[in-house]
C-alpha cells in the first residue's frame, strides 16, 4: 500500500531512541492509513485504490490462546513497524488480513487514530460503563482524550485526571464533564466531589506510569472498577490492603482483540474524533523533526505522511 498518513507513538519513540531493541534494520510504524497498490493473486478483501487503515497486530492462529479467542495474548503475536518493515515509508507490504477498508465519512487524519482507540475501545468495554456511571481518565495524552470520548459515548461522565491542565480546554472540548491536575490536590477528594460519592465507579488508566495506578487506585470508590490499558515497566507499589478492603476490581487490557471495526465504527458516527489530536505533520525526509515534535509535551499526535515527499 502506498503510505498516506502514519502516526508516531511512544513505542517507535524507544525504538528511535534505542531503548527498545528490535532486529535491524527496520522500517518503523504501525499506526496508518494509506491505498492499496498491489496485491497478490489470492487476496479478495481488498482492491486497487482501496483505502485501508491497518490493524498492526496479527497472532499465530494456531496455539491455544489465538483459538480461544485471545489472540492479542498470542506468545507468537507479531507487529508491523516493530518485528517486521512498517510504515516510515512510502510503501508498506502487509497481511489482507489485517487491512480494513475506512469508511468514506472518516478522514484520514481521523483514521489514524483508529489503531490507539481500538486499544481504548477494549479497555472501556473491558471496565463494563452503565449510562449515567461516574468515570476517570488518568492521562491526557491520545489514549486518555480517546477514552474520555469512548466513556462518554457509552454514556459516563466523565472526569479527567492528568499531571498538568496542558490538555484540560481540549479534555472539555471533547465531552469532559470536569478536569483535575494531580498538582492541585488530592485525588480521593476530586474524585468525591465529582461523583458525590465515595469515588468514581470506573477508571481507565492510559499514563503507564507507576504513579498513575497508584492515581487511578485513589479515585475509584468502594466496590468499583480500575482497567489499566499503560504498561509501567518499573516495580508498581500497590496497597493491596485496601484493594481487598474495598473490593476494587483491577483488569489489565492489552491492546484488542475485535474492536478494530468497532473503532472505526465510533469514528464514522462521529462519537469519537481522532483529528483534533493530530497537532503536527511532518513529510517522511523530516522524520528526525517528527520524533522531536514527538518528544515535546505540547504535541499529541504527530504524525509523517510519507505520499507528500513523493
Ligand atoms: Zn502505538
Ligand atoms: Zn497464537
Amino acid at each position: 500500500m502506498r503510505v498516506d498518513l502514519a502516526g508516531l507513538c511512544g513505542t517507535d519513540y524507544s525504538i528511535w531512541t534505542g531503548a527498545r531493541a528490535v532486529a535491524y534494520p527496520r522500517v518503523m510504524g504501525h499506526e496508518f492509513v494509506g491505498r492499496v497498490q498491489g496485491a497478490g493473486r489470492d487476496v479478495r478483501s481488498v482492491r486497487l485504490g482501496d483505502r485501508v487503515v491497518v490493524e498492526p497486530n496479527y497472532s499465530c492462529g494456531r496455539c491455544p490462546l489465538c483459538r480461544e479467542g485471545n489472540r492479542n495474548l498470542c506468545f507468537q503475536r507479531t507487529t508491523i513497524g516493530i518485528d517486521v518493515d512498517g510504515a516510515f515509508a512510502e510503501l508498506a507490504r502487509v497481511p489482507e488480513r489485517c487491512c480494513w477498508a475506512v469508511p468514506a465519512k472518516v478522514a484520514d487524519d481521523d483514521a489514524l487514530l483508529a489503531e490507539p482507540l481500538a486499544v481504548v475501545t477494549r479497555a472501556v468495554k473491558r471496565g463494563a460503563p452503565r449510562a449515567g456511571e461516574t468515570a476517570a481518565v488518568v492521562g491526557a495524552g491520545t489514549l486518555g482524550l480517546l477514552a474520555l470520548q469512548v466513556l462518554t459515548a457509552a454514556g459516563a461522565r466523565v472526569l479527567v485526571v492528568s499531571r498538568t491542565s496542558r490538555r484540560f480546554a481540549m479534555a472539555k472540548a471533547l465531552g469532559a464533564a470536569d478536569t483535575h491536575a494531580v498538582s492541585a490536590g488530592s485525588l480521593d477528594g476530586a474524585a468525591q466531589q465529582f461523583s458525590g460519592r465515595e469515588g468514581v465507579d470506573l477508571v481507565i488508566e492510559t499514563a503507564g506510569s507507576a504513579m498513575a495506578v497508584q492515581h487511578a487506585l485513589s479515585l475509584v470508590r468502594p466496590g468499583g472498577r480500575v482497567v489499566l490499558t499503560g504498561l509501567p515497566h518499573e516495580p508498581t507499589p500497590v496497597a493491596f490492603f485496601s484493594v481487598v478492603r474495598r473490593e476494587v476490581t483491577i483488569t489489565g487490557s492489552m491492546i484488542y482483540q475485535d474492536e478494530f471495526g468497532e473503532a472505526l465504527r465510533l469514528l464514522e458516527s462521529g462519537a469519537v474524533r481522532g483529528e483534533p489530536l493530530v497537532t503536527h505533520r511532518f513529510d517522511l525526509d523530516a522524520i528526525g523533526e517528527a520524533f522531536d515534535a514527538h518528544h515535546d509535551p505540547a504535541s499529541i499526535k504527530v504524525a509523517v505522511a510519507p505520499g507528500k515527499s513523493s
